[in-house]
């Protein structure tokens, strides 16, 4: 290399970077040069770092570099972690506890939760959320996303058939709207904060789903997306007896009535499709619409994702497959490293097949694909030369990833997010030796602590959780 170096703003030094790139490199001693928020090169360290400078380096040696993690599906507001009792399943968990929870909060309360939230995402390596729409005060989740420092994808509450879950819970009559109404939510959200913070706010349509769409809404929200160059995402085919009980209104199954309506499509994503038929499988193959697998929940929430989920199916038929936490109270982990192991470990065991989902699927699922799942492949979702600067580094001199024979096993069957120390969105350290920089870790647990939560939890939903099972002495 012969000439000046060029300038840059920062520069990640001697790391194990896995690029994700086209032909997933893994750059032994690799570089990235960064700035403007985007990668400017990446390549071998001695050959970046002679026709690169920068005033600030950061040095990755012991470290494997990851594109930030792609959270595709999360609830930023459901920060009550342990709210709902943990025997409680799907039905009950929306109708009584989830669902009015999302109804009664306030602006303070959804900005709090959301900062556990993004923090908790933030230090274990995902750097863009994908909020399920289950925001009311978007402007207060959207500050608590600018203090911790992460890219999310947001939308507003929506859904226009409540008559159902009116009867089953009058408290969810204060959220009910008609079509209009419905519509413009959205409509006015995505005006509002699309592009906002700088770019990293993107918005979408993000609706319930699961039947509390008429289908006039999913047709015109459809058509909303495809005008605006956005996608819509909903919660789709959660568990057998949902798809069931479509079957029983409709005389479809829910991604065959979904198709009849025809609003799959490449900007369409279905969150759980935890029961699917090979048909529907077909339908999702050739709409190209996304899926986004949340283990974690489904497995708390005993939806039957292993018994009735298609993901190897999915996957070998060329379908866009993600991954996502789900929230707080339905999962209990925003951890995407966790979600990941569970990923690769679940369907392997349920086909009795190794390579039923393989690593670097299930690595690819929490990049890659996410980035996809959002259309967003250009802007991030790996590390190349032109995209945004989203970058997870793992402290690899841990005893969970001694030795380091493999390092991309180690990363998904033996780490947890808890080896993160250093995380950059934008081009700009948000997460430096483990500390978030742009909020008080203990003050906001210490806040979290002094909730009265049995007060709290009783005006959300006016229920009690039950007393522990153990005595509590
Ligand atoms: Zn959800």
């Amino acid at each position: 290399m012969t000439g000046a170096p060029q300038q840059a703003e920062l520069l990640v030094t001697n790391g194990l970077v896995v690029t994700v790139d086209a032909e997933r490199r893994i750059l032994t001693d690799g570089a990235i040069a960064v700035g403007g928020g985007r990668i400017l090169a990446v390549g071998p360290n001695a050959e970046v770092a002679s026709a690169w400078q920068a005033p600030e380096t950061i040095d990755a040696r012991d470290h494997l570099v990851l594109p930030g993690l792609v959270d595709s599906h999360t609830h930023l507001t459901q920060g009550q972690r342990g709210m709902v009792p943990d025997e409680v399943g799907a039905m009950e968990f929306l109708m009584r506890w989830s669902l009015p929870m999302f109804v009664a909060l306030s602006p303070e309360e959804e900005h709090l939760f959301a900062r556990l939230i993004c923090a908790e995402h933030l230090k274990t390596g995902t750097t863009t959320v994908a909020e399920g729409g289950s925001v009311k005060h978007l402007d207060a989740v959207v500050a608590a996303i600018e203090e911790v420092g992460l890219r999310a994808n947001l939308g507003r509450l929506t859904w226009d058939n409540p008559m159902l879950w009116e009867q089953m819970n009058p408290r969810l009559a204060a959220a009910k709207m008609d079509t209009d109404e419905a519509l413009s939510a959205a409509a006015d959200a995505v005006d509002r904060w699309s592009g906002a913070l700088d770019g990293k706010i993107s918005m979408w349509v993000h609706m319930v789903g699961g039947g509390s769409a008429t289908p006039q809404l999913q047709r015109d929200a459809k058509a909303f997306a495809d005008q605006r160059g956005i996608g819509v995402s909903q919660h789709e085919a959660s568990d057998e007896g949902y798809a069931q009980r479509i079957f029983k209104m409709s005389g479809r199954r829910p991604v065959e009535l979904l198709a009849e309506l025809g609003v799959l499509g490449p900007n369409q994503r279905l969150v759980h499709a935890n029961s699917l038929s090979e048909d529907e499988v077909r339908l999702i193959v050739e709409s190209e619409t996304k899926i986004v697998s949340a283990p974690t929940g489904a497995w708390k929430l005993a939806l039957g994702m292993a018994a009735t989920g298609k993901v190897p199916e999915l996957l070998d038929a060329g379908a866009l497959v993600c991954l996502a936490s789900d929230s707080c109270n339905s999962s209990n982990t925003s951890d995407m490293v966790r979600i990941m192991q569970i990923a690769a470990g679940v369907w392997r065991d349920i086909r009795q097949d190794p390579s039923a989902v393989t690593v670097t699927e299930a690595i690819e699922m929490a990049t890659l694909n996410g980035a996809k799942s959002l259309l967003m492949e250009d802007e991030i979702g790996s590390i190349e030369v032109g995209k945004k600067a989203d970058l997870a580094l793992f402290d690899t001199r841990r005893l969970e990833w001694a030795p380091m024979i493999d390092p991309l096993a180690n990363l998904v069957f033996s780490a947890t997010g808890q080896s993160v120390d250093t995380v950059l969105v934008d081009g700009r350290v948000v997460l430096r030796d483990g500390e978030i920089l742009g909020i008080d870790e203990e003050a906001l647990i210490a806040e979290l602590a002094a909730i009265d939560w049995a007060e709290r939890i009783d005006h959300w939903t006016g229920l009690r959780r039950p007393p522990s099972p153990w005595p509590l002495v």
